[in-house]
């Protein structure tokens, strides 16, 4: 017998786990099942990430992300009150280094304000040293309501809360019926009425195989830290993030002071080669050429930074000048990867992209502050699939 349900969410990460929670909350007689390709929820970009829970200060006002996040950071908090998941809200200084640094800083700041951010503050360079004694910087945007979160944690107690998720369920194919769709894992097969791909990097792939027509490709950005020493930790109270170059999704390496209270320096963003395949898609797409030969230098910069500690470390030293490379741990490097949407001209996508069909609702686009704005977007893409269910 084939079994049947409402709706099959197909990833388990913090987007697909806050949709179908989302599906349950507003009509609990649904049935939904969550089908997740590893032996746990949440493995990837959803437990490999800074874990910022963002005030939405740098997403254009009226953007799904401002929305979302700002939605989303409110949810999200409740949700971590409720299932007693520590949030430590530790701010965080955007520092502009000099001068010309500042008309970008003066424009990050009216679009902060213009997202209704609760609490800002613009520091000047003695007001930022009371903040963060040890940061170098002219002026500096504060975000106190800005804060740290294990969003792994949040995945684990998301699961925990849905009554069907099925690990080791890696989706193999996805076909439309008359009446719904057949979803193929290697756990065997489900019918459902309505499907929704939230498979982070493979959402793309997964679009195409239920020939979904998108001018988007997902590539693969990996992340990598910087742990720094107790010693080096010492040196950082929050979060100190640069001022971010507007063309660019990514933030630029930051110092985060995690949960834990362990302080990270990145993430930088190079192209995965742990993905041969995904690249391989993507390069046979014009926007991965387009984007390579737009972002020529960055891209070479960030390479030689991901290669060299030294060079790491320069960069580093110009927000904390008494860093040293002491301060920098060895070992491990952890790292994440990104799942972001390269247009075909070759931008990178920087809002959430939600695509449907008839039967099919596709998550193509949810980088950074998507973890977040998860509950949100959770409850946006649910509204998509209230429409298919009728
Ligand atoms: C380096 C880095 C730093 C970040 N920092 C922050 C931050 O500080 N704050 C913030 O809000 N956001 C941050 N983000 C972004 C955030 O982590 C992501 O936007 C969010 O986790 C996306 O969730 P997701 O569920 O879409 O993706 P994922 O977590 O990648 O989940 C996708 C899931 O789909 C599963 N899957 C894939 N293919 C299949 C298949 N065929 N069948 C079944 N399952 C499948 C995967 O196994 C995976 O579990 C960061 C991301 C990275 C990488």
């Amino acid at each position: 017998m084939t079994e049947r349900f409402d709706v099959a969410v197909v990833g388990g990460g913090i987007v697909g786990l806050a949709t179908a929670r989302r599906l349950l909350e507003a009509e609990p007689s649904r049935s939904v099942v969550v089908l997740e390709a590893e032996r746990e929820v949440g493995m990837h970009q959803s437990s490999h990430n800074s874990g910022v829970l963002h005030a939405g200060v740098y997403y254009p006002p009226g953007s799904a992300k401002a929305e979302l996040c700002r939605a989303g950071k409110v949810a999200m908090e409740r949700f971590c009150a409720d299932h007693g998941i520590e949030v430590v809200h530790n701010g965080k200084l955007i520092i502009a280094l000099d001068e010309g640094e500042l008309p970008r800083f003066e424009a990050l700041v009216a679009r902060a304000t213009a997202n209704g951010v609760p609490g800002l503050r613009v520091l000047d360079g003695d007001e930022l040293r009371e903040v963060e004694p040890n940061a170098a910087g002219i002026r500096a945007l504060h975000s106190p309501t800005t804060g740290v979160v294990d969003f792994g944690a949040v995945c684990r107690a998301m699961a925990a809360s849905l009554p069907e998720v099925r690990t080791s369920a890696r989706v193999l194919a996805i076909d439309e019926l008359g009446t719904g769709v057949r979803v193929a894992s290697t756990a065997g097969h489900v019918e459902a009425s309505v499907a929704v791909v939230c498979a982070g990097v493979r959402a793309e792939r997964l679009a195409a195989a239920t020939r979904h027509r998108t001018a988007l490709r997902v590539v693969p950005f990996r992340g990598s830290w910087r742990p720094l020493t107790p010693a080096g930790a010492d040196l950082v109270r929050g979060n100190i993030y640069p001022v971010p170059d507007p063309a660019l999704p990514f933030l630029g390496v930051h110092f985060t002071r995690r949960v834990d209270g362990s302080v990270w320096a990145g993430p930088n963003a190079v192209l995965s080669l742990a993905h041969p395949r995904l690249l391989a898609r993507a390069a046979r797409h014009p926007g991965l050429w387009r984007l390579a030969w737009r972002y020529r230098s960055t891209a070479a910069r960030e390479l030689w930074e991901d290669r060299s500690a030294r060079a790491y470390l320069r960069q580093l030293q110009r927000y904390l000048p008494s860093l040293t490379a002491d301060h920098l741990a060895g070992g491990h490097r952890p790292s994440g990867i990104r799942a972001q949407a390269v247009s075909s001209t070759g931008e990178l996508v920087d809002d959430f992209v939600i695509e449907g069909g008839r039967r099919l609702v596709h998550v193509l686009n949810a980088p950074s502050p998507a973890a977040t704005s998860s509950l949100a977007i959770g409850a946006a893409v649910a509204a998509e699939v209230a429409t298919r269910l009728g």
